[in-house]
Parts: structure tokens; sequence; C-alpha cells
């Protein structure tokens, strides 16, 4: 084969050497400028009709791989190196090197442009801006305020929920009377945090929408989630049907621990609405002597021995016993127990 543009003798693409090919062809045509849009509020890049977190390089790179022209004779290429210098903080050159696929044969190349970020703001921080809310979790007090503490876990959940995905935020917190709303950017990362504040404070949750606008024909609705949170938590002591209970876990149905036997059986949350905790005082005993399922464990209060039916297994070592003390008498803390393994 010879090349019918200079004569060359060898291979050929479309009847001229490779030469003569890429004297009249860029394999990978690079426009003059990338424009790559960065958040100036964030600093997140636009890949795409997405915006993400990412290191300015990897923004480069990918902005010049979608902009990237390849001649139709290309099979392949990979990118083997890109060279960015900095012109100032918003623009820079950038020379790409390519090991392409030509027929059979591999081919360097390389290709360069000007890369220029434009700031502009993503779509998550103007509705941010903008006070957008899609959702509101309502977090109450079952019959009464929430606590300083339960309002710092929610926060603390809140926190760790808007973490996971950039994309949702809190437009605004409130203090309302006897609790806390939150104006949340999605009705996902509502329903979700109801789910993780239930787990951890219990409670039930119940939902409501109302109409917020027509968008593209379409009926748009805001989401209201309520929770209320009991007055009991894992760990306290209620009095259900007579018997003193331990609250195990919490949630839509709650696990409740006979003291004085050690059976336990799951409720439904809505049953022990109003159920409140009884006073008790926690503590550690000593362990004086064990004898079948029995224990002499020393009163941590009158400091008299005290016998307590061994409702759980004790570990075989155990000198202390974590135990409640309700109304001068002591029971084993079953809760307590159960998390010491
Ligand atoms: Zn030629
Ligand atoms: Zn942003």
């Amino acid at each position: 084969m010879f090349c019918v543009e200079c004569g060359a003798e060898g291979k050929t693409y479309e009847g001229v050497c490779l030469k003569c090919l890429t004297d009249r062809r860029a394999l990978i045509r690079l426009p003059e400028y990338v424009d790559i849009p960065q958040c100036k509020r964030c600093g997140h890049f636009q890949a795409g009709t997405a915006w993400a977190e990412m290191e300015v390089e990897d923004a480069i790179r990918n902005g010049v791989a979608r902009r990237e022209e390849r001649d139709a004779l290309v099979s392949g290429a990979t990118l083997t190196a890109l060279a960015v210098e900095p012109e100032d903080a918003m623009n820079f050159r950038v020379r790409a090197e390519y090991a392409i696929t030509l027929a059979d044969d591999q081919v360097p190349w390389e290709a360069a442009t000007k890369v220029r970020l434009k700031a502009g703001v993503c779509p998550t921080c103007s509705r941010r801006a903008g006070g957008y809310y899609e959702a509101i979790l309502q977090v109450r007090g079952d019959g009464r305020d929430l606590t300083g503490e339960e309002s710092e876990t929610v926060r603390a959940l809140v926190q760790g929920a808007l973490g996971a995905r950039p994309d949702d935020f809190v437009t605004r917190e409130e203090a309302v009377n006897g609790g806390l709303d939150l104006y949340l950017s999605s009705k996902a990362l509502a329903k979700r945090l109801a789910a993780e504040i239930q787990r951890s404070l219990g409670g039930l949750v119940g939902t409501s929408s109302s109409l917020h606008t027509r968008r593209a024909g379409r009926d748009v609705y805001r989401m209201t989630y309520l929770i209320r949170i009991p007055g009991y938590a894992p760990g306290d002591v209620v009095e259900v049907e007579g018997r003193l209970r331990q609250v195990g876990s919490v949630g839509d149905s709650v696990t409740l621990i006979d003291l004085a036997t050690g059976e336990s059986d799951r409720v439904e949350a809505a049953a022990l609405t109003g159920v409140t905790p009884r006073p008790v005082e926690t503590a550690d005993a000593v362990v004086v002597s064990r004898e079948g399922d029995e224990a002499q464990l020393l009163d941590p209060v009158t400091f008299a021995t005290v016998r307590v039916p061994l409702v759980a297994p004790l570990p075989d070592d155990a000198e202390e016993v974590p135990v409640i003390r309700l109304e001068g008498a002591l029971y084993l803390d079953l809760v307590r127990l159960a998390a010491k393994g």
C-alpha cells in the first residue's frame, strides 16, 4: 500500500498515510475553551446535569472528557496524561495526551484547551437561599415539652442525616411551644429522619400533606411529619397493667421487660400513650453471694443485704451488678445488664 497524497509506502488509512491523515484531520479535537460551572456558595462543580463535590483537577479532567470530539476513524482512546497549568485561580492551560486506537494500531495523540471555571449557583444552594422546603418535621413531647437533651439528640441526628446526601438541607429550624419544627429540603429526608428519631427516642409518626402549588400541570404537595416523643425512654421503668416493666427498645412497638419475672413483651406504642416513667435510682450493687436463682446484693443506699431474684443470667465473675431502686426495693437493671452482655 502507498499513500495517495505523498506516495509513501506503508500502512494507509482511507488511502493516506498516518502523517498525511493527521496533517488534515485532528484525531481528537478539544474546543478552544472548556467552561466548567462552579457554585460560589458550596464550591461544587457541575458535571453534566449533576453538581458534585470534587477536586479541581477531577473537575477539569471530567469537563475536558465531556467535550472531546473524536474523528470517525478513532475506535478507542485512553487519556494517558493531563497536564494542568493554572494561569490564575479560575483559568488553566490544559494539555491532554491520549493513546488512540486507529484500525489495529496504537497512535499517540495530544490536544490542548483552556479551562475556565465559571462562578454560578448550584440548584441546591439556590433553593436553599430561596427558603425552599418540601417537608416539615414537627418533633414534640407527648403531653409535655421536648427536653433540651432530646432537642440535642434530634439536632445530632439531623447533622448525621445531612452528611449522607449533599443535596439535602435544613431551610430553617424553629423552636415552637413544646418542641421543634424543621423545614427540610425533601420528603425523603424528612421520612428518613422521622424513622431515625423514632428509633432513638421512640414515639409515633403521623403524616399529613397539603397542596403547595401546581407545577407543570401537576399538584405539588408538602408533607408534614409529626412525631410525638413519649415520656419514657429505653431503660426507664413504667407501670403497665399493674406490673413494673422496664422499657427495652422503642419505636412503633415497644419492648417491655417485666422486672419481677424477666419476661419480655412487645406492645404497640399507641397503647402506651400518656404512660410516664416511675422515678427510680440506678446504681451498681455489690454481689455478696448467690445461691440458685437468687442473689444477695448490698443495697447501695442502705447498705443492707437484700435478696434479689436472678430473673436474668449474671456473668459468673460479676462482683457488681446494675440495679434499679424503686420505693426501697431492688431489682436487676435488665436493660443495662443486657447491654453489658
Ligand atoms: Zn502520506
Ligand atoms: Zn452550591
